[in-house]
């Protein structure tokens, strides 16, 4: 089986965790790629990350990061410095914990999914409350990109309508913590709809025991959302791995320069 972990910090890992040793620890259970998305505009040497086998980048604001990136509202593209081309623009979206106002977190979040629509890019969506503004913003886009909604935290019935709309659902360890809110996620859902990650370091599976998460705990997050979708762990794998490959392309991408 070949894994696609679709959302992986492997840029903010804990001091001592190497990024390109948890790529191999990662590889040797069988997740074949990874996407690290950005955070405050590109990950943290972004550059020696694209160098490690498996391993694509994104470019993106987080609600929480906002202050951070002096690009929003730019018409240049924010990446040529950093030398590489963006497989998907995010993570970004709303959160209702961020220090930065709903407008600001708009003029964010719109910027950056025409960065998306004008780059044919996907854009990694992060919700956290929101949802019908988040919602109506992206559906409202002339051109509405592929949306990725990133260990998604609302109802089925929204997650619905975001799928009807052409998004994709991601689904994380954090969602094992509610089992009976992953089974109802999973029924209202196509399994065409569907993604998964680790969002390592963060989310870890309740089950996974190591020091923190990391991209080689994604096999045992499919495992256990196979069984609550009751289908054979071959047949989620396969097809999650190929939605992922839909979105993000089919292997590594170029560095400019
Ligand atoms: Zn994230």
């Amino acid at each position: 089986m070949r894994w696609f972990d679709t959302h992986c910090h492997l840029d903010r890992m804990p001091e001592g965790i190497k990024p390109r040793l948890a790529m191999q620890y990662a590889q040797a259970v069988g997740v074949e790629r990874l996407v690290v998305p950005g955070v405050s505009g590109a990950p943290l040497h972004a550059a020696r990350l694209l160098a490690i086998s498996g391993v694509e980048v994104a470019w993106g604001v987080h609600p929480y990061y906002i202050g951070n990136c002096k690009h929003i509202g730019s018409k240049r593209d924010p990446w040529s410095r950093a030398r590489y081309t963006p497989v998907a623009i995010g993570e970004c979206g709303f959160d209702r914990r961020s220090r930065f106002s709903i407008e600001e977190q708009k003029e964010a979040f719109v910027w950056q999914l025409n960065l998306a629509t004008r780059h044919r890019l996907p854009v990694i969506i992060h919700l956290v409350g929101h949802y019908q503004l988040a919602y109506d913003i992206l559906t409202a886009m002339p051109e509405v990109p592929t949306a990725v909604l990133h260990s998604w935290s609302g109802s089925p019935e929204m997650a619905k309508r975001f799928v009807a709309a052409g998004a994709f659902v991601s689904i994380s360890g954090g969602h094992l913590r509610r089992p009976e809110k992953l089974v109802q996620l999973l029924t209202a859902l196509p399994l065409s709809s569907l993604l998964l990650e680790t969002d390592a370091p963060d989310m870890a599976a309740p089950s996974w025991s190591g020091f923190c998460n990391e991209p080689a705990a994604l096999p045992e997050i499919g495992a256990a959302v196979a069984e609550k979708a009751g289908i054979a762990v071959e047949k989620l794998c396969e097809i999650l791995y190929n939605n992922s490959v839909r979105i993000f392309g089919q292997g590594k991408q170029k560095q400019n320069g």
